[in-house]
C-alpha cells in the first residue's frame, strides 16, 4: 500500500512553548498515523521540538540551510547545526525563498548537494508563479527548476529527495489546484526526472503537492495516481486542522 509523507512548515509561526504544545499535541494524536510525517517549526524551536518528537513517527524538519557548512554567512544556519538539533529534512527551494528572498536555482542546487552529503533528506520544492502559467510557462519553469536544482545529485542520492509542486499562486491564498490539474503537473515532474534518472527512479520519487491543502481537499488531491503526499503551511499551525490531512484515509 502506498505510503504518503504529509510535512508542516510552520514558516515563520511559533514561539518555542507555542511549538512545544502544537509539537506534543500532534504526537499523541498522530501516533497511530502509518503516512510518513514530518514537521517543520521555526529554527529557534528546533531544539525544543526535537526532544518532543524524537523516538516518535514524526521526523524533525527545517525551513532552509545556508549553503556552505561554516563560515562568515551572518544569519545563516548550517546543515552540520541543524544534524546537531536532529534535524533529519530540510526543505529547499521553497517559493518564498525564491520569490521573497531572491533564491535562484544556482543556489538552491548548492543547498540541495550540501543537504545530501550530510545525509539529509531533501524536499525540493518548484513550482510556477500565475503570470508565468498564464504565458505558457508552466512546463519550462518545472523542468528549469528541477534539472538545475538537482544538477550533480547522483542516482544514489535520489532516494533522499522529494518534490514538492507547489504553484505559487495556490500558496496561503486559499486556491487549490485542481486534483487533475496538479496531477497532470506531477506526471510532468515524473517525466522530466525520468529523462535525468531513468523511468524507475521516476516512478520511485515522492511528489507532494502543497499549496492551500485542506482537510476537505487533501484526500481527493491524494486520490491522484501521481500525488503522493502533501507540504502543508496555514494549516499545519493547528492540530485540528493538520490531524485529519494526516489521516485522510
Ligand atoms: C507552503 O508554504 O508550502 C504551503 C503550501 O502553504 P499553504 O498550505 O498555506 O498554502
Amino acid at each position: 500500500m502506498k505510503r504518503y509523507f504529509i510535512a508542516g512548515n510552520w514558516k515563520m509561526h511559533k514561539t518555542i512553548a507555542e511549538a512545544v504544545a502544537l509539537a506534543s499535541e500532534l504526537k499523541d494524536k498522530l501516533a497511530d498515523c502509518k503516512e510518513k510525517l514530518m514537521i517543520a517549526p521555526p529554527f529557534t524551536a528546533l531544539q525544543a521540538v526535537s526532544k518532543i518528537v524524537e523516538g516518535s513517527n514524526i521526523l524533525l524538519g527545517a525551513q532552509n540551510m545556508g549553503p556552505e557548512e561554516s563560515g562568515a554567512h551572518t544569519g545563516e544556519i548550517s546543515v552540520l547545526m541543524l544534524k546537531d538539533l536532529g534535524v533529519r529534512v530540510v526543505i529547499l527551494g521553497h517559493s518564498e525563498r525564491r520569490h521573497t528572498y531572491g533564491e535562484n536555482d544556482e543556489l538552491i542546487n548548492k543547498k540541495v548537494r550540501l543537504a545530501l552529503s550530510h545525509k539529509l533528506e531533501v524536499i525540493l520544492c518548484v513550482g510556477e508563479t500565475l503570470e508565468e502559467r498564464e504565458h505558457g510557462m508552466l512546463e519550462n519553469v518545472i523542468r528549469r527548476q528541477l534539472s538545475e536544482g538537482l544538477k550533480g545529485v547522483e542516482l544514489s542520492a535520489l532516494k533522499d529527495v522529494t518534490i514538492a509542486y507547489e504553484p505559487v499562486w495556490a500558496i496561503g491564498t486559499g486556491k487549490t489546484a485542481t486534483p487533475e490539474d496538479a496531477d497532470a503537473v506531477h506526471a510532468f515532474c515524473r517525466q522530466v526526472i525520468a529523462e535525468m534518472y531513468g523511468k524507475d527512479a521516476a516512478k520511485a520519487i515522492v511528489i507532494q503537492y502543497g499549496g492551500s491543502v485542506k482537510a476537505d481537499n487533501a484526500a481527493a488531491l491524494m486520490s491522484k495516481e501521481n500525488i503522493d503526499g502533501a507540504l502543508v503551511g496555514g494549516a499545519s499551525l493547528k492540530a485540528e486542522a493538520f490531524v485529519p490531512i494526516a489521516k485522510f484515509r
